[in-house]
């Protein structure tokens, strides 16, 4: 008999993931070429050549102790460094090896973040549309969800409403930006209003409120869009960050947390992320993958592969009528459903186009679409779409 709590989660379990065994199947069926799969956030673009080069190198010239033995929770001191320095020549910040916390991707810095502050009841806000992952995140430290709802057509984030939902439980914030399932951009003036907004709060309740940034799209940022770096903007801020999507390491498990020294309780905070890290079971984020990163800091991915998807199918799917969220980064398009979103994705379905509903995402009504795939995919899809469009046409 499996413990009450994982019954919830087994039942609520990934929407997005089902969609992408359902792709393997549909593809069995009516050969890959014929599918069109947009349902998962995998990125298409092959890692850069320096990482590849990297792992070699680690391999090859570093001590076998050094790669693969247990090390520091937080991570090798000498990768951190490198981490930190690059950051601060980057974002004009001062952290150092002490700052940097090496992490099992963004979902084990998130974990790791949110068992450090949260007790039972404790209050998370997110924005939605937002990332389903962030409510198991969140019950797995008997946290409370509060959902800020989708301010629609834009999906910026509504403030107003924010600040009617922070309340004296409210422990941390999750804003990810640029945002899944959106693909918006939140804009630097956004950030002072919500850093503002947060100040003022700590000062009425008397509380500590942590803003968690969820980056692993800092770097897939198109038309010179800026995201902004938020430890600048409000002082009690904790970055989670990924190779996942910029360097096209998603199997590898490897990021981390940025805890600057000007966060609330900074000394407590630190050493519990450590030990969150080691009892969570990651013990320490892949020593090799730690080494390699470190290695290649300067490495990026091919935005304009990213680019020219987003670009195909924002116009396109406009020319057909679908209404789309102006895409600015990551890698999805965020599009309004013909009709209730479950309907809709089991419609699109029919044409072999694979999509998520929006209410993975905490918004009902519209649906996402991943374009980190191949170019000629989305190329071979775009009749299928038009047909789907088709269909509600009066
Ligand atoms: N946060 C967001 C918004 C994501 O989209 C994802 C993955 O898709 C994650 C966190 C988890 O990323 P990682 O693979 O680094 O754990």
């Amino acid at each position: 008999m499996i413990a009450k709590k994982m019954v919830k989660f087994v039942e609520g379990s990934s929407v997005t993931r089902a969609m992408f065994e359902e792709g393997k199947k549909m593809a069995a069926k009516y050969g890959a070429e014929n599918v069109y799969d947009f349902s998962l956030g995998n990125p298409s673009v092959e890692p850069p050549k320096q990482v590849k080069e990297a792992i070699i190198d680690v391999l090859e010239n570093d001590s076998p102790n050094f790669v693969h033995g247990y090390m520091n929770n937080s991570g090798y001191e000498e990768v951190r460094e490198k981490i930190a320095q690059s950051i601060n020549k980057r974002f004009d910040t001062k952290f150092s090896q002490k700052n940097i916390i090496m992490t099992v991707g963004a979902a084990g810095g998130l974990n790791v973040a949110l068992k450090t502050l949260l007790d039972p009841g404790d209050e998370v806000i997110a924005f939605a549309p937002y990332f389903g992952e962030y409510n198991n995140y969140v019950a797995n430290f008997d946290g409370v969800m509060v959902v800020v709802p989708a301010d629609i057509p834009n999906f910026q984030l509504d403030l107003d409403t924010f600040a009617q939902k922070i309340t004296p439980k409210t422990k941390a914030v999750i804003v990810n930006n640029p945002n899944n399932p959106s693909g918006v951009v939140y804009s630097e003036a956004t950030i002072k209003k919500l850093a503002a907004i947060l100040e003022e709060k700590q000062k009425e309740f008397g509380t500590a409120i942590y803003l968690i940034a969820d980056e692993p799209y800092r770097e897939l940022a198109y038309d010179g869009v800026v995201v902004p770096y938020l430890t600048k903007y409000y002082a009690n801020t904790i970055v989670g960050y990924s190779y996942s999507k910029s360097l096209s390491l998603p199997g590898e498990r490897i990021g981390y947390l940025v805890i600057p020294d000007e966060v609330d309780d900074f000394e407590n905070v630190l050493a519990a992320a450590n030990v969150a890290n080691r009892i969570l079971g990651f013990v320490n984020a892949p020593s090799l993958l730690q080494l390699a990163v470190s290695k290649c800091l300067d490495a990026t991915t091919d935005v304009e592969a990213y680019d020219a998807n987003r670009r195909l199918l924002y116009d396109a799917l406009t020319k057909y009528g679908f209404e789309c969220a102006k895409p600015e980064g990551a890698f999805y398009l965020w599009v309004k459903a013909k009709e209730d979103d479950a309907a809709f994705v089991a419609k699109a379905k029919e044409f072999n186009i694979l999509m998520v509903p929006g209410s993975a995402f905490a918004c009902p009504g519209y649906v996402r679409i991943a374009y980190c795939v191949d170019h000629e995919m989305i190329k071979r899809s775009l009749p299928a779409f038009e047909k789907l469009a088709k269909c509600y046409e009066v």
